[in-house]
Order: C-alpha cells, then structure tokens, then sequence
C-alpha cells in the first residue's frame, strides 16, 4: 500500500535549512496496523504529512498504492488525498458550529454527496464510533475522547484505504487514549491499513508492528 524508498525532507528558507527526514525506507502492506513511534522533534510529523499528501518530500520516492506520488499538481495530489487518505490529528480540528453530524457529513458536502445519502453516512459512522445518540451535540458539548471518535468518524466517512493518525491520543487521558486506540483497532479489524504517530510507548505497543523513527532515520529492521 505504502512504499517509501529514501525519503529526504529539509525545512528551507532562505538562509537555512533544516534536514529533518534523511533517506527513509518503509513499506506498509494493505490492512497493516502499524506506529511510528519517536520523541519529539524526530520527523514523525513531517513524515506523516508526505504519506497523507498534505506536503512533499526532496529526494526518494513515494509510492502509494503503485503510484508514484512526485510532482503531483494540486488537483492530482487532492485527487489521491479523497481517494486513499484519512487523517486523524492531535487536536481533533472540528469545527465548534457545527454538530458532530455536520462535522462527519462535511467531507461528503465538498464532494456534493446529496444531503440525504450524506446524512445517512454520517449517522452510519458516528453509530460506529459510539456516538449516534450526540449526532445533535456541538463539539463545545462533547468530551475530548468524543471530539476524537468525532474526528475519526470524519476521516472514515470518506471510506479511505489508509488511516493516518498523528498524535490522535496527545490531548487524552490514559484511559481514553486506549478507548480510542481501541477503535482504530476496530478499524483496522474491518480491512484499514491504519497508521499512528506517537511518542508514547504505551499507545505504539497496541499495533501490531512500531516503526521506530530517530532524527529522521528508521531504527527497527524493516521487515516486510
Ligand atoms: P515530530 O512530529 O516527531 O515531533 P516534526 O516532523 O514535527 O517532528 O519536526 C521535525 C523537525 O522539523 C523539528 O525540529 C521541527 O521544529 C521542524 N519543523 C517541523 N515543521 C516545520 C516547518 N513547517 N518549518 C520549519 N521547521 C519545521
Ligand atoms: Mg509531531
């Protein structure tokens, strides 16, 4: 599913340049549970948002279900992101005017779904993630640990192949944070390939393989 031969990153301006991943070589199969585990400042941030689409990478290459992900214009590298990516973050980034229903439906809005089959959709994942009785609430009303089944929700409305999760137990208690790794296991259990980011042992060692990332290499033998 994911294949990644080499990845090079530096954060440049004009007068510096920060190398933060330096030559990263990975495959995740499809339907893989998997984390990348690191402290802070490693690259795991960095790494996760060329695997989601949402930055590029220098040198290496990126291969996303067979296709090279290089020199994408916009509208190509959008059309992989809907295609293949969900994205979980730290901060659960819901919008606080909208309801958890909204918040899900979204996604499916900017891809005029019509209201209807959107509506049903949403309710379907928020029934999955535990929450079909707070469709109504606003974030605001929720708990952390609800924001995140929201957000995750969201990023499954889409029906991606891939989930990528960034710190998505950062902001929670230890109790909620295995809740919610509970639920990407669920998740993954149903066919996903899901991938977390954290710094936290704890939450890596419930995936079934941790990537160990170091100042921008891979630590851990990389079997396949
Ligand atoms: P992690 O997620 O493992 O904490 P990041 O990938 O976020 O690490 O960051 C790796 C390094 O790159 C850090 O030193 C960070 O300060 C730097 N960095 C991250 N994003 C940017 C950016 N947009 N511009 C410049 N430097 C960045
Ligand atoms: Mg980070």
């Amino acid at each position: 599913m994911i294949k990644l031969r080499d990845i090079h990153k530096a954060y440049k301006t004009e007068f510096t340049s920060l190398q933060v991943l330096k030559g990263i070589d990975l495959d995740i199969q499809e339907g893989e549970f998997a984390s990348i585990m690191g402290s802070s400042g490693s690259g795991k941030s960095t790494l996760l948002n060329i695997l989601g689409i949402l930055d590029e990478y220098d040198s290496g290459e990126y291969h996303l279900a067979g296709q090279l992900m290089k020199d994408l214009s916009e509208k190509q590298a959008a059309y992989y992101r809907n295609q293949f990516i969900g994205f979980v973050f730290q901060s659960f980034n819901l919008l606080n005017f909208k309801t958890a229903v909204e918040n899900v439906s979204l996604p499916l809005y900017y891809r005029k779904v019509d209201r209807k089959l959107r509506h049903e959709k949403a309710m379907h994942y928020l029934e999955m993630v535990g929450l079909k009785d707070w469709a109504g609430h606003l974030p605001t009303q929720l708990s952390g640990g609800q924001q995140q089944r929201v957000a995750i929700a969201r990023s499954m409305v889409t029906e991606p192949k891939v989930l990528l999760a960034d710190e998505p137990t950062g902001a929670l208690d230890t109790k909620t944070s295995h809740e919610v790794m509970g639920l990407f296991q669920k998740i993954n259990e149903q066919g996903k390939t899901v991938l977390i980011v954290t710094h936290e042992q704890d939450i890596a060692k419930v995936t079934e393989r941790i990537i160990e990332i170091q100042d921008g290499v891979i630590l851990t033998p990389q079997q396949v």
